[in-house]
């Protein structure tokens, strides 16, 4: 089905790991394939299952600090230990096209999104309280116990900004929060 002329507005999703966005974005390009996924540059290592180029981009800290310095990245966060960015020609071409775009980044990148691409939609997605967040991220088991402790502190900040955004969807089922996502992005349902 034809995409809805508004969808070309860029979106951004945010919210704290574990919440599940990786699950939403995942059902929501199924359903969506003409939506562009932005894939992010990291040092983070790379989890198991996970490939270059598809997940992330998976460079050195030499590198990462590179793309910094030559203007590479429309957005970059330090995230428990690791740094993490948007590449910015993808984006732009994609958007000089437009084709739908959709970054899936944490607080720190989303606020700077909203000086660089102020036309940008930005969604925050919420687990239904913290408890059940900390129970999702202890049982994915892609962590260290020290680092869930730094994402959950992390996840607290995030949680207190969610009022910045221009929507919030809490994903306490996944199919009406995906139904929820996808009438904030104006996508057509057959
Ligand atoms: P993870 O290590 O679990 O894949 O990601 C950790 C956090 O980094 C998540 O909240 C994710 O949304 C965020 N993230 C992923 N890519 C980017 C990016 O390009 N920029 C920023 N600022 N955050 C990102």
């Amino acid at each position: 089905m034809a995409p809805d002329v508004s969808i070309a507005r860029p979106t951004v999703l945010t919210g704290p790991s574990g919440v599940g966005k990786g699950t939403l974005v995942a059902r929501l390009r199924e359903r969506h394939p003409e939506l562009w996924l932005s894939i992010s540059a990291t040092t983070r290592a790379p989890r198991s299952g996970e490939v270059n180029g598809i997940h992330y981009f998976f460079h050195s800290q030499e590198r990462f600090n590179e793309l910094v310095q030559s203007g590479g990245l429309l957005e970059w966060a330090e995230f428990a230990g690791n740094c993490y960015g948007t590449p910015r020609q993808p984006i732009d071409e994609r958007i000089g096209n437009g084709i739908p775009v959709l970054l899936e980044i944490e607080l720190e990148g989303a606020r700077q999104v909203r000086r660089s691409l102020p036309e940008a939609f930005q969604i925050f997605v919420a687990p239904p309280s913290f408890k059940e967040l900390e129970q999702r991220i202890r049982c994915r088991g892609t962590e260290e116990e020290e680092a869930i402790q730094r994402r959950l502190r992390r996840a607290q900040d995030e949680m207190a900004a969610q009022e910045e955004f221009d929507a919030v969807i809490v994903n306490d089922d996944l199919e009406s929060a995906l139904a929820e996502l996808e009438q904030l992005m104006r996508l057509h349902v057959s």
